[in-house]
């Protein structure tokens, strides 16, 4: 079963999937995790991929395709909270004819305006060994840049830097946001508001995961 979380960058997918994930036991896949760990890792997808990710593009559908079958696995009792997928219409209609047990049950939109996710992204720094999440002001780590939960640095994305996120926003607008209407009309959509501190929204949030997990089953 798979929760779709789909929303502008900056909107808080990868924070509420970790928080589905420790209350929920679901399990997060997140395309732009697995991709840093093919940066990191050096790999073909991650030496063609670096530079696109760095700019805020996207990186080709193809390679895509190629993460989410190798990550998805074929275990139909999973729930699966996919943050970051798809982000095209053609990655939404891949999706739909993907050859898995999974099947989409919850399509759950995290609407942020636009001022909260620029302070969002701009003020975020997050760990390069272990990817936790850390804002200038609202959530420093307790020693100046050392992770608190692995003693990783603690450091800024390189697509977090002003004009990647400029281009990140355009993207969304041309590219995601059509998503977004690709499913509105599908009987899965719920749109949550995500303005607000992270507990708020998952209050928001799991109150209608809970029931569309509940009709999947
Ligand atoms: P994220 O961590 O979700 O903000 O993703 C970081 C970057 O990874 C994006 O700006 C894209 O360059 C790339 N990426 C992640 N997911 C996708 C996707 N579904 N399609 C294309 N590029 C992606």
């Amino acid at each position: 079963m798979i929760i779709l979380l789909v929303g502008a960058p900056g909107a808080g997918k990868g924070t509420q999937a970790d928080l589905l994930v420790k209350r929920c036991g679901f399990r997060k896949l997140s395309t732009g995790d697995a991709l840093r760990k093919h940066i990191r890792e050096n790999t073909p997808i991650g030496k063609s991929a670096a530079a696109i990710m760095e700019q805020g593009k996207l990186v080709p559908d193809d390679v895509l395709l190629e993460i989410l079958n190798a990550e998805l696995g074929n275990d139909p009792a999973e729930v699966i909270v996919l943050d970051g997928y798809p982000r095209n219409l053609n990655q939404a209609r891949a999706l739909a004819k993907l050859q898995s047990p999974h099947k989409v049950c919850a399509v759950a939109h995290l609407d942020a305006s636009r001022a909260v996710i620029v302070d969002r992204l701009s003020g975020r720094r997050v760990c390069s060994q272990c990817g936790t999440s850390y804002h200038v002001v609202e959530k420093r780590p307790s020693k100046d840049q050392i992770c608190d939960n692995c003693g990783g640095a603690v450091v800024q994305r390189p697509d977090d830097r002003p004009d990647s996120i400029a281009t990140r926003l355009d993207v969304f607008e041309e590219s995601t946001a059509p998503v977004l209407d690709y499913y509105r009309n599908g009987g899965l959509y719920d749109k949550v508001e995500a303005d607000g501190d992270p507990e708020a929204v998952a209050k928001a949030l799991q109150k209608v995961l809970v029931s569309r997990v509940e009709k999947c089953r």
